[in-house]
């Protein structure tokens, strides 16, 4: 029988669109920035500003660029179908204070959610040991990096800042929802 298999799924750019900031820094910072320009993880690298100037933005519109941001297609309900064999936890670097905004998102689009962590740091290895990951899907490279190189496998969510970068053999790139859940199948498929 196939046991019930935990999950970690990150948030931003994984579960919802990938540049969904992208307006608001053009607005704020008087650019005219497009999802193509995305090159770097790093916001404030792509805008050529500093750390501080970016937090700052950040601080001003991070609840409501959360608040506002959507989700990717088929995400919530292929997420549904995975709850009858999956425990799904939400593990994301958000500082806790985005609790609340996290959680009316989830529940706006209906996801199903057995926990949500929100760690404020990018360090998710030993959150997602402790919650027992079979699997965890991300869009970060140095977080997929790390997560796979302790044992767990990836699914890689395929943006601009984080292709032609290689990748081990636990960790598989994937461009949306519908090949999460094929891998998914095919994982149990081989588990059987
Ligand atoms: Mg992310």
């Amino acid at each position: 029988m196939y046991k019930k298999q935990t999950i970690g799924i990150d948030i931003d750019a994984t579960l919802t669109e990938a540049y969904y900031w992208i307006p608001w820094a053009n607005a704020h910072f008087n650019r005219n920035l497009t999802p193509e320009d995305m090159v770097d993880y790093e916001i404030h690298k792509v805008l050529s500003i500093s750390e501080e100037r970016y937090l700052a933005f950040y601080e001003q519109y991070g609840e409501a660029m959360h608040a506002t941001s959507r989700i990717r297609p088929e995400a919530p309900e292929i997420l549904k179908q995975l709850t009858d064999n999956h425990h799904l936890h939400y593990i994301t670097a958000r500082h806790p204070k985005m609790q609340h905004v996290t959680e009316e998102w989830l529940s706006y689009y209906q996801v199903p959610v057995d926990g949500l962590h929100l760690l404020g740091s990018h360090h998710k290895v030993e959150k997602a040991h402790e919650l027992k990951c079979n699997l965890f899907i991300e869009d970060r490279y140095e977080n997929a990096l790390a997560i796979a190189e302790s044992g767990i496998d990836v699914l890689l969510m395929d943006c601009y800042y984080n292709q032609d970068r290689p990748l081990p053999s636990n960790v598989k790139r994937v461009t949306n929802w519908h090949q999460v859940k094929e891998f998914i199948d095919l994982m149990k498929k081989t588990a059987a």
